[in-house]
């Protein structure tokens, strides 16, 4: 009986442990449980993790870390094609 009840118990932890509510729970619990998560400004849907970088001077964490890394993409875009463009210049 009492390993029917520990299987039980062990079934419940394991599925608790994969849905979402336990990820939302240790967000909560490794921020200090009652702050509310800073989400992310872009997306507003994950936990900011770094500053926003075009508002200097109070470095608050604003977005996720793939926003982040989405707009570094965007910036060597951005650094690519003006390369290229000077590159045409010069040849022209
Ligand atoms: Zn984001």
């Amino acid at each position: 009986m009492a390993d029917f009840d520990a299987q039980r118990v062990a079934k419940g932890l394991r599925a608790f442990a994969q849905s979402r509510l336990s990820v939302g729970l240790c967000h909560a619990l490794n921020n200090g449980g009652n702050v509310a998560k800073k989400m992310c400004e872009i997306c507003g849907e994950k936990p900011a993790t770094v500053p926003d970088r075009e508002r200097m001077g109070r470095l608050i964490n604003r977005v996720c870390s793939s926003c982040h890394a989405l707009r570094l993409a965007g910036d060597m875009k951005r650094i690519l094609e003006l390369h290229e463009k000077r590159r045409q210049a010069n040849g022209a």
